[in-house]
């Protein structure tokens, strides 16, 4: 994964902080705790709130791959600015 972050640079706009806990050794801690309910509000179509995430009920946490939570665990929690800048620039 790090040798395609090398090659491609920021077109792959997971920065390296990310990517690490992206890692099957890091990314259970996160899945299994995830930040996202508390940081993100998702909704269903009526407006009725989803939880825990925008997958509703039925997700399934130890099969996540959603990139969020790993942003906010990086960006929010660990404060590591690099994954900051890379947010602000990819998501705004
Ligand atoms: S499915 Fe993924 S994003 Fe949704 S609550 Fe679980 S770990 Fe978080």
């Amino acid at each position: 994964m790090f040798h395609l972050k090398k090659k491609y640079k920021n077109f792959l706009l997971n920065p390296k902080p990310v990517l690490d806990l992206m890692l099957s050794k890091n990314s259970k801690d996160i899945t299994m705790n995830c930040p996202l309910p508390k940081a993100v509000v998702c909704l269903d179509p009526l407006g009725k709130r989803k939880l825990p995430c925008v997958i509703g009920e039925k997700a399934d946490c130890s099969k996540c791959g959603c990139i969020i939570p790993f942003f906010i665990e990086s960006v929010i929690k660990r404060k590591q600015i690099k994954s900051l800048y890379s947010t602000k620039k990819g998501f705004t």
